[in-house]
């Protein structure tokens, strides 16, 4: 265990926590054996779709899939004319926050909410997530590490929620798209590091070392401007090359990954050059960074629905935002006919937190509405979603030995990409969340069965997740 001679800050109590998570489960009932059917399984390592889906899960962990005979004293689920498929991923989300039909009044919220507040509001677009069949999210970016609070507040079991790899604070410039609003100085304290807000290669790499500290998983960095932030141009590079390098180099030396979020193409250029793992959003990207993008295997989150939805809610913005969501609209469809047409890895990703959280599974069809097969949007949101954040041996493909996330879709998937927004069964870590009827009545788990929340929480780390937590 990494930390384990390090006296007991937060991160090493987790890990102290998980050490013992095995020890506590030993000491409940022995984990039931539930079997899943349906007339359809997306097979999420080859993109296939097969007849006669079966799935057998005890515990947490998937025992066997396809066609085996039913164990004694095992529950059925029977969901008939549905397809079955892993849970589903979203590589960037901000699930401590969620944007206001009001931009006015979303920014008063964030002046006037305590942290502690924040986060109660994250529990339950979390609980939103999950029920959409969003099993695992990728959390790129929040305030006051209430990503990290939540995030273990799930697996400690006292709230319901995805499995959560989390940023805590974007890593960005003064001034620049994380720099939260241009407050008058007297009034808002400036951010700095801790907040994720440095200059020069040093400070921006205490400005990692701060985040990984608390517990971050994964990092963030505003590589260019963005849209949603008044003081800022959309495109041009907000980090320089060195910034990057030190930033890049801290968190792959604590084998975390590193996320852009870029619109611009110069920045782009930069980020892939310090060795960004992924470019968020992508809008202004030329084909040959393109081609540079599929050559060193840095992967594309286009968070399509999020471009959408700003510039369909432009009006409501400030008018700087509303010409910069346009901007960035008109040049995104572009780039991902380019990209598409190239062959950059894309990764499922959606921005939630702009819209309201739920909705991800929208980002499918808009996949396909461009250009994408079907069964290519469903693996960039199950098993590319995986690889990219590195938790592939565990999550993103239905097989034996892997954790029990499991989305259940009606009919055929294939022919009707948007079932996928709406599930009629979620299971996360073998755990029945979602369960709906031919008619969409909720069909209730059995006594004894039901969400956590319901019961005492448990003591202990409510389920052992790879390194990360
Ligand atoms: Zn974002």
């Amino acid at each position: 265990m990494r930390m384990a001679k390090i006296p007991p800050a937060p991160a090493a109590l987790a890990a102290a926590l998980l050490a013992l998570a095995p020890l506590a489960g030993a000491q409940s009932a022995p984990p039931e054996t539930i079997v899943l059917k349906a007339a359809h399984i997306f097979d999420a390592r080859d993109g296939t779709l097969k007849d006669g889906g079966v799935v057998v899960v005890r515990g947490d962990r998937i025992v066997s899939v396809g066609a085996a005979d039913v164990p004694a004293g095992a529950r059925v689920v029977d969901l008939g004319d549905a397809t079955l498929l892993p849970g589903f991923i979203d590589a960037h989300t901000h699930v401590t926050m969620q944007f206001e039909k009001n931009y006015y009044l979303m920014r008063y919220h964030d002046l006037m909410r305590f942290p502690s507040e924040q986060v109660l509001y994250g529990a339950l677009y979390a609980k939103r997530t999950l029920e959409a069949g969003f099993t695992t999210v990728r959390n790129v970016g929040a305030s006051d590490f209430e990503d990290i609070s939540l995030r273990n507040a799930i697996n400690a079991g006292v709230t319901e929620g995805p499995r959560m790899l989390v940023s805590a604070h974007g890593i960005g410039s003064p001034g620049g798209h994380f720099d939260a609003a241009s407050f008058p100085p007297d009034e808002v304290k400036p951010e700095g590091p801790i907040e994720g807000i440095c200059s020069g290669p040093e400070q921006c790499r205490q400005a990692v070392r701060y985040q990984m500290k608390w517990g971050a998983d994964v990092i963030k960095i505003a590589a260019s401007g963005g849209v949603l932030s008044e003081s800022d141009p959309v495109d041009v590079p907000q980090l320089t090359l060195d910034e990057m390098k030190a930033i890049i180099s801290e968190a792959h030396a604590w084998r975390r990954k590193v996320a852009a979020h870029c619109h611009g193409d110069a920045a782009a250029r930069l980020a892939i050059e310090a060795g960004i793992d992924s470019i968020e959003h992508g809008s202004f990207l030329t084909e040959d960074t393109l081609k540079l993008m599929k050559a060193k295997g840095v992967v594309l989150v286009p968070t399509r629905i999020t471009v959408e939805w700003v510039q369909k809610e432009a009006e409501t913005y400030p008018p700087v935002i509303a010409a910069k969501a346009r901007a960035a609209a008109a040049a995104h469809t572009a780039m991902m006919k380019n990209a598409l047409r190239i062959g950059v890895p894309i990764a499922l990703g959606t921005d939630a937190g702009v819209f309201p959280h739920g909705l991800n599974g929208q980002e499918f069809g808009l996949y396909v509405n461009l250009g994408m097969t079907p069964a290519q949007a469903l693996l960039s949101g199950t098993r590319d979603d995986a690889r990219l954040l590195g938790i592939d041996a565990d999550v993103g493909t239905l097989e034996a030995g892997k954790v029990a996330d499991v989305v259940a879709v009606p009919g055929n998937v294939l022919s009707n990409i948007r079932a996928t927004e709406h599930p009629t069964l979620v299971m996360h870590l073998g755990r029945i969340w979602v369960h709906k009827g031919p008619t969409g009545e909720d069909i209730p788990e059995p006594r004894g069965h039901e969400s956590i929340t319901a019961g005492e929480p448990p003591d202990a780390h409510a389920g052992a997740f790879g390194e990360f937590f």
